[in-house]
């Protein structure tokens, strides 16, 4: 079970987060670089939004893998508050996006 506070501390990163994604959509528009650094941040608005949902509404469902069900390292969420599973998971998905392409 996470407490509360790391809840909020992640709450508070997601929101910083998806506000710095909006103010660079409104920057470049549809114009932006494919290359560019934000293009990518982009594609994360709908994982920034189901964390922020999580934590808001089902905060016990937040910081579980998609994939195996097991808790994600804390460490992890720091960096990536909004991820959906864990580092080994990852890397099986990775892999067979690696294999798909
Ligand atoms: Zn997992």
């Amino acid at each position: 079970m996470i407490d509360r506070e790391f809840l909020n501390a992640r709450y508070w990163h997601l929101e910083n987060r998806l506000r710095a994604i909006e103010a660079s959509i409104r920057e470049y528009g549809d114009s932006m670089p494919e290359m560019h650094r934000d293009y990518k941040i982009k594609q994360m608005i709908p994982s920034v939004i189901s964390a922020m949902k999580k934590i808001r509404f089902c905060p016990n469902d937040y910081g579980i893998c998609q994939d195996c069900g097991e808790e994600i390292a804390k460490g992890r969420l720091m960096i990536i508050p909004e991820a959906e599973c864990c580092t080994k998971c990852q890397k099986k998905r990775k892999s067979e996006a690696a294999y798909v392409f």
